[in-house]
C-alpha cells in the first residue's frame, strides 16, 4: 500500500511517498516559494528515474500538490502509474493542543479541532490545514487522510510538569500550559532505543535529545513523555540555532523600552535572531560555529558552550525528575552528526552514571551505542525518521 506523507509550511511543502510493503521511500521532494513564485525539487528513488529541480509557478498549496502528483506519475521522474495508487495521506500537524493525544483520521470534527488550535500555532496550523484541504481537492474525498501531531506524544505529561506557575485562570481560559514539540521524533527514537537495548520500553527511563535547527530534550518514563524542554511554543528550552530558549520574561518589556521595539518585534528577535546565531553573530549552523570557534572566535565558542551547558542541565534535571536514567539518546542534525557536540554535552554526566566513549563516538548519521565501559546507563545515537512514523500511523489508522 502506498502512503503519501505531507509536511506543509506556510510557503513550502515537503513530501515523501512510501510503499509500506517494506517501508520503502519511492520518491521525496520539496515545493518552495509557494504563493511567491515557485520551485520544486522532486527526487525519485527508483533506478533510471530523473531528479526534477526547476522553477514552476506555485500560486497556492493546491497547485503544489497538483504538480507533486504530476511528477509522481510522469514517465521521466514518476514512481506510480496513477494517483489512485495512493491509498492514504499522512500529514504532519504541529499543534493538537489538548484535543489530540494520538494521531487521528481527518474528518470534519478533526479539521475543526486543528482549526481550534490555530491561536496556539498561528504560523503552523493554518499551513497544515491548507495542506490537508489541497490534498482533498486534488486526490478527492475518498482518499483517507490522517493527522499526526508534534504535540500528541507529550499529552501524557503530569499536571505539575505542564502547568505554569501563573494565575490558574489563564490555563482554564486560554489553555496556557506546556505542550512540547518534536513528539513524533522523541517517540520514534524511544522505540528504537528499547529495541537496541533489548528491553521493554515500559521498563525504561530515557532522555531523548532532539538537536536540529530547533532542539528539545524529553524525559520518557515507561514509553510516556513526562516532561520536555519546549513549552507553550517551540521558543522555550535549550538555546537553539536562532531561538533563545529559556530567558527571563521580563527581558521582553525591558527591550521594548530600551530599543524602542514592539513586543512582536522582540519576539521576532527571540525566534529568528537569537540562540547560537544571536550570541556568536556567526551562524545558526553548528558546523560553521565549530570552524569559527577553532579559529579563535570567542563568541562562537561561547555560543557552543552555552548550548552544551543548556542541554546537559536539562539531562541532569530529567534524571532527577524520573529518579534515574537508563539511556540518553542523541538525534536530529546535530545529535546524529555532531561528535564534538555529543562529547561536550556528556562531559559532566558521570554524576548521573553516564559516560561516552570518545572512540565509539566518532560516527555520523548511524544508529550506534557510544557508551564507555563502566558507564551505568547507555549513550545512544539514533537517526530520527518522523516521516516514517507518520506513514506508519497513517497505515495503522486506515487499516483499522
Ligand atoms: P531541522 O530542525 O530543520 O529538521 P536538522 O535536524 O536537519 O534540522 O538539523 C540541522 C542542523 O544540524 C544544522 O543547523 C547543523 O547545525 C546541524 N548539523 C548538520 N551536520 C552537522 C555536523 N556534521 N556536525 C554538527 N552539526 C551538524
Amino acid at each position: 500500500m502506498k502512503v503519501l506523507v505531507i509536511n506543509a509550511g506556510s510557503s513550502s511543502l515537503k513530501y515523501q511517498l512510501f510503499d509500506m510493503n517494506g517501508e520503502q521511500v519511492l520518491a521525496k521532494g520539496l515545493c518552495e516559494r509557494i504563493g511567491i513564485d515557485g520551485h520544486i525539487t522532486h527526487t525519485p528513488l527508483l533506478e533510471g528515474k530523473q531528479v526534477f529541480d526547476e522553477d514552476v509557478p506555485l500560486p497556492d498549496h493546491q497547485a503544489a500538490i497538483a504538480i507533486v502528483m504530476e511528477k509522481l506519475m510522469s514517465p521521466e521522474s514518476g514512481v506510480i502509474a496513477d494517483k489512485s495508487e495512493i491509498k492514504a495521506v499522512g500529514h504532519r500537524v504541529v499543534h493538537g493542543g489538548e484535543h489530540f493525544s494520538a494521531s487521528s483520521l481527518i474528518d470534519e470534527n478533526v479539521l475543526q479541532g486543528i482549526q481550534d488550535c490555530v491561536p496556539l500555532a498561528p504560523l503552523h496550523n493554518p499551513a497544515n490545514i491548507t495542506g490537508i484541504t489541497a490534498c482533498q481537492a486534488v486526490l478527492g474525498n475518498n482518499v483517507p487522510q490522517v493527522a499526526v501531531f508534534d504535540t500528541a506524544f507529550h499529552q501524557t505529561m503530569p499536571r505539575h510538569a505542564y502547568t505554569y506557575a501563573i494565575p490558574y485562570d489563564y490555563y482554564e481560559k486560554h489553555k496556557i500550559r506546556r505542550y512540547g514539540f518534536h513528539g513524533t521524533s522523541h517517540r520514534y527514537v524511544a522505540d528504537r532505543a528499547a529495541e537496541m537495548l533489548g528491553r521493554p520500553l515500559e521498563e525504561l527511563k530515557l532522555i531523548s535529545c532532539h538537536m536540529g535547527n530547533g532542539s528539545s530534550v524529553c524525559a520518557i518514563d515507561g514509553g510516556k513523555s513526562v516532561d520536555t524542554s519546549m513549552g507553550f511554543t517551540p521558543l522555550a528550552g535549550v538555546p537553539m540555532g536562532t531561538r533563545s530558549g529559556d530567558i527571563d520574561p521580563s527581558i521582553i518589556e525591558f527591550l521594548t523600552e530600551k530599543e524602542g521595539l514592539t513586543v512582536k518585534e522582540v519576539l521576532n528577535i527571540l525566534n529568528k535572531k537569537s540562540g547560537v546565531l544571536g550570541v556568536s553573530g556567526v551562524s545558526s549552523d553548528f558546523r560553521d560555529l565549530g570552524k569559527a570557534a577553532s579559529s579563535g572566535n570567542e563568541l562562537a565558542a561561547l555560543a557552543l558552550e552555552e548550548f552544551y551547558y543548556g542541554v546537559s542541565k536539562y539531562i541532569g534535571a530529567y534524571a532527577v525528575a524520573m529518579g534515574g536514567v537508563d539511556a540518553i539518546i542523541f538525534t536530529a542534525g546535530i545529535g546524529e552528526n555532531g561528535a564534538t557536540e555529543r562529547e561536550a554535552i556528556c562531559k559532566n554526566l558521570g554524576v548521573i552514571g553516564l559516560k561516552l566513549d570518545p572512540e565509539k563516538n566518532k560516527v555520523r548519521g548511524k544508529q550506534v551505542d557510544v557508551t564507555a565501559e563502566g558507564s551505568k546507563g547507555r549513550v545512544l545515537v539514533i537517526p530520527t525518521n518522523e516521516e516514517l512514523v507518520i506513514a506508519r500511523d497513517t497505515l495503522e489508522i486506515v487499516a483499522d
